[in-house]
């Protein structure tokens, strides 16, 4: 069976630039405004000879409050849908109130979950890191979606049990 990847996380914080890098398509549309994915995509990749399905979405608003209301409908299910579920982050931004709701969603969710801190490019790994540790889900992982740093290795590892 094909693992099912998806990600999640506050709109801009990079999940279709790395959706893109993952399936090497140009079909989801990246921009410099939130919000413009607005409906869940699917798209297909392949890392050595394991073939993984990949899920974007666009539809945790970061200006909403609670976690039904910042968790829209399409993140939900595509959480439902995936094997692993890469919840992304933006080390430039820093932590914010509606990472801390998504996260309380996830530690409860049985998913396999990795914390993903995009936007490393340029910073200093540890420092990067920040305050992403408090989210309670494990290691933050630093990686650059528009640049490639550390993406294939953090692959690798979450296709590790597939
Ligand atoms: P989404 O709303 O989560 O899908 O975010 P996008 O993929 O549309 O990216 C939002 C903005 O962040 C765009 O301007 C991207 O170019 C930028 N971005 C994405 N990944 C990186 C990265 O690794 N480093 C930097 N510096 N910018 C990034
Ligand atoms: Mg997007």
């Amino acid at each position: 069976m094909t693992p099912v990847i998806a990600l999640v996380g506050r709109p801009n914080v990079g999940k279709s630039t790395l959706f893109n890098r993952l399936t090497r398509s140009r079909d989801a549309l990246v921009a410099d405004f939130p919000g413009l994915t607005r409906d869940r995509k699917y798209g297909n990749g392949m890392l050595g000879d394991k073939v993984y399905t990949v899920i974007d979405t666009g539809g945790i608003s970061g200006d909403e409050e609670g976690i039904d209301a910042a968790m829209a409908e399409q993140s939900l299910a595509a959480i439902d849908e995936a094997d692993i579920v890469l919840f992304m982050v933006d080390a430039r931004a820093g932590l914010m109130p509606a990472d801390q709701a998504i996260a309380n969603h996830l530690r409860v969710n049985q998913k396999k979950t990795w914390l993903v801190v995009n936007k490393t490019d340029g910073l200093e790994e540890h420092s990067a890191m920040g305050d992403f540790w408090s989210l309670g889900l494990g290691d933050p992982w630093p990686i650059a979606a528009a640049h490639g740093r550390n993406v294939s290795t953090l692959i690798d590892v979450v296709l590790e049990p597939f």
